[in-house]
């Protein structure tokens, strides 16, 4: 009985998540989809208008579908906050960093965030390829920090990786896997490395499906026969086109420049050439394929 207090205790009442983007947006919904009311924080009211359009549209296709009803979803769209303003997070007790990826805005927006919570809050971040380690060299508190590394669709995609830095507590660990429960999703606590687990899995397959297209496969064939044949989801060049190639790119030399010995360049590098070529997947309509 002690052990369930305990774990009860352990809930996480009130969180906050800092960027309105596609990943705070789900962050903030999924979060409130489960029971944990959520303030979104950004700089622009644009992009807090965007994250809640994001969330509705993610309540009204439940709703269409039969699987949640007006009722609820007003209810979950109504427990996000949003915010323009620091002093609305004071009373979260998890806070997730989720703005652009650059180390020198992730380490301000920390170091601020620090000064306007409670000494016990804790403070993750999700980014894809900085170090979770030298974030941390910057706090005060750097055992109440870790990483907190969801995939997109949030809503969708089932796992998150934990990541431990060098300073951080148990007491944290335990609490943002816990979180990561409440919001219906499976933990993995991983050490601090470039790519974490699922990129360091992903990059090599990436690396393996470039080097079949240098040796002359065919893009559509090699996405067909992983998908239809095999029977992933989607192949390689349909899921670099929902990742996003700009993301990609950018991950691709964070894991080469990590794995150099590991991480062999190939002879033709089709990421880069599609980055430099503007095709960044879904997000502008033109990757491999096309959407329209
Ligand atoms: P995005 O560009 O869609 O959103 C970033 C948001 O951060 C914008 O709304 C911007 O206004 C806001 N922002 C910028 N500076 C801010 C500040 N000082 N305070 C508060 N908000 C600020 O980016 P995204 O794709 O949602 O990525 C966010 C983070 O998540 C990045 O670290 C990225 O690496 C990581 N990530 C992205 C994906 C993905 O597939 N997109 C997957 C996993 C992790």
């Amino acid at each position: 009985k002690a052990k369930k207090m305990a774990k009860a205790s352990s809930k996480v009442n009130n969180a906050a998540v800092l960027g309105a983007g596609i990943m705070g947006g789900g962050i903030a919904y999924q979060s409130a989809y489960k029971g944990v009311p959520i303030v979104m924080k950004d700089i622009a009211q644009p992009a807090l208008d965007l994250g809640l359009s994001e969330a509705s549209k993610i309540s009204a296709k439940l709703v269409e579908r039969g699987r949640s009803t007006p009722a609820k979803m007003a209810k979950v769209l109504n427990s996000i906050v949003p915010s323009l303003d620091y002093s609305a997070i004071s009373s979260a007790e998890v806070i997730v960093e989720a703005v652009v990826e650059n180390e020198n805005v992730k380490a301000a927006v920390l170091k601020e965030t620090e000064s306007h919570v409670s000494e016990d809050a804790i403070l993750t971040s999700n980014t894809s390829t900085i170090s979770i380690d030298s974030l941390a060299e910057n706090l005060q508190r750097p055992d109440k920090f870790c990483g907190m590394h969801f995939f997109n669709p949030v809503h969708k995609m089932p796992l998150v990786e934990v990541i431990r830095s060098k300073h951080s507590s148990e007491e944290t660990i335990n609490k943002v896997v816990g979180y990561a429960t409440q919001m219906g999703k499976t933990a993995i606590v991983v050490n601090d490395c470039p790519g974490f687990f699922v990129n360091r899995v992903l990059f090599p397959y990436i690396g393996g499906f470039n080097n079949l297209v240098a040796d002359g496969a065919d893009i559509t064939q090699v996405d067909k026969v992983m998908e239809k044949q095999f029977g992933w989801p989607m192949g390689p060049a349909y899921l670099l086109d929902v990742v996003g190639i700009d993301t990609a790119h950018h991950c691709q030399g964070v894991m080469a420049e990590g794995f150099p010995e590991r991480m062999q360049q190939p002879s033709k590098d089709l990421v880069k050439a599609m980055f430099e070529a503007n095709r960044y997947g879904q997000k502008n309509n033109l990757g491999f394929y096309r959407y329209e």
